[in-house]
């Protein structure tokens, strides 16, 4: 059955089933209300100041720092950041990170668009994509003339998330989309050489910058490409990304709101154990919002393998009796908010977002609110 909108249903979930709070989105997500008061308390002196001064560049320090701590990077791991979130960072890898070939999974909308990016640039030889169903993810094929994997950690649109693992063999880099896994899902640092994100999701800020955790490897062949005369245009421009971030600043204008909310998280997770303790959280948020679908009689998981199942993005198909878009819309109109399915995806479907902000508490409290909305619109 295709979702489509028809009107609201005049339904009243009882205040007690409602979840403490109400935002489930995928991105951007819930911010936590500590994140806003210590932005409010430092406001003062932060907001409207010079990102090229001190205060400014302390908190970027604090981001890299906290980073780096967050996911035990490894000796001469560095951590780059610069503007224009993870749309951005595709064009910028596609000019300074691919040497001449990528191979890339496909298994959504997002893991699909880096490969078009690189698909368009006449520098770079065509690369290889290896496709998948949606609601399952494919695995990478070593090869001599690949020289950098492209992997999605969590594909966002369908909620398949996938272990990062170096492909057996290979020689080339290996890039990671951690776009809505990082700092909610576990990661080995030493299965990648780029693993790269946006703020507005696991990290619980806004969106408009990236972040990318870079090996030795990578720094090697950011250098490298930059020393050839490939044209890069200075927005692009890795190397040029590299030097300002060493220096704890962005080539251009940062959002000053955005890195401070951002530091406020990783520092929260640091505090509280780290990336197994806000991990844990969502495993939590996913054993209840999955269980629950299970036993509910009226939904079920989309993602069948359960190892592929994300545990920050939860997919919840309908049985067609009832109409997915039609909860998502009276969950709306009780101030829960952004549970519908990814547009192109096309499924009576639910999405629901269990990032490690989200308090497990609330994941319980929605599936509560599902299960009387679809007693009533029975
Ligand atoms: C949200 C998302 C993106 C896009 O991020 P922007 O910062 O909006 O460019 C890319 N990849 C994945 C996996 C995402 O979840």
């Amino acid at each position: 059955m295709i979702p489509h909108v028809t009107d609201t249903p005049d339904i009243q979930i009882p205040a007690e089933l409602l979840p403490s709070d109400g935002r489930f989105g995928a991105g951007p997500s819930k911010v936590r209300s500590e994140q806003i008061a210590a932005l409010a308390a430092d406001a003062p002196h932060y907001m409207g100041t010079s990102h090229r001064q001190k205060t400014v560049k302390s908190m970027v320090g604090r981001v890299r720092d906290g980073l780096s701590e967050l996911f035990g990077l490894p000796d001469g791991y560095e951590v780059l950041l610069s503007n224009g979130g993870t749309t951005a960072f595709w064009d910028a890898a596609t000019f300074g990170l691919i040497e001449s070939k990528s191979q890339h999974l496909h298994f959504g909308e997002f893991s699909s668009k880096f490969a078009t990016a690189a698909e368009a640039a006449p520098w770079l030889s065509s690369p290889e994509v290896i496709k998948s169903e949606p609601g399952t993810h494919p695995t990478s094929i070593t090869r001599d003339d690949i020289d950098l994997y492209a992997l999605t950690h969590n594909e966002t649109s369908t909620g398949v998330s996938m272990k990062i693992t170096r492909p057996e063999g290979s020689r080339g880099l290996v890039a990671v989309d951690a776009t809505s896994a990082a700092g909610g899902l576990r990661v080995d640092p030493n299965q990648f050489d780029c693993y790269y994100f946006a703020p507005q999701k696991s990290f619980a800020s806004d969106g408009g910058l990236w972040l990318a955790l870079c090996s030795p490897a990578a720094i090697e062949r950011i250098e490298r490409i930059a020393a050839t005369d490939r044209f890069v245009p200075a927005f692009f421009d890795l190397k040029t990304v590299l030097d300002n971030s060493r220096q704890n600043q962005t080539y251009n204008t940062p959002a000053l709101a955005t890195i401070h909310m951002l530091a406020n998280q990783v520092e929260w997770f640091n505090a509280n154990g780290g990336l197994d303790w806000s991990a844990g959280r969502s495993d939590r948020s996913a054993e209840i919002l999955y269980s629950w679908a299970e036993q509910s009689g009226f939904a079920r998981p989309f993602v069948e393998n359960e190892d592929q199942r994300s545990h920050v993005i939860g997919t919840i198909d309908f049985v067609d009796a009832i109409d997915a878009a039609q909860i998502a819309a009276v969950l709306r109109a009780n101030g829960i908010l952004d549970t519908e399915p990814y547009r192109k995806l096309g499924r009576n479907q639910l999405r629901i977002a269990m990032f490690p902000a989200i308090d497990p508490e609330d994941v319980a409290a929605l599936c509560g609110a599902i299960t009387h909305v679809v007693g009533a619109l029975a």
